[in-house]
């Protein structure tokens, strides 16, 4: 399966990809985590590699604009 991030068939199934999803998040007054609201599946899938990468605040898009 095709990760949308790095364009590379790196996923070997569906149950190894993080699916993109999109939905409604709303501050708590109390502050802390919001619970995302309706949320739907874009159908985009990433891989375990960029996920990883992104989450540690590496950023190879803005990287290759220096
Ligand atoms: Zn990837």
């Amino acid at each position: 399966m095709i990760c949308h991030l790095c364009d590379e068939d790196k996923i070997p199934s569906y149950a190894h990809a993080y699916r993109q999803v999109t939905g409604y998040i709303k501050d708590r007054a109390a502050g802390g985590a919001n619970q995302l609201a309706l949320r739907v599946e874009t159908g985009k899938l990433a891989c375990e590699e960029c996920i990883n990468l992104r989450r540690s605040g590496h950023n190879p898009d803005q990287e290759s604009l220096l």
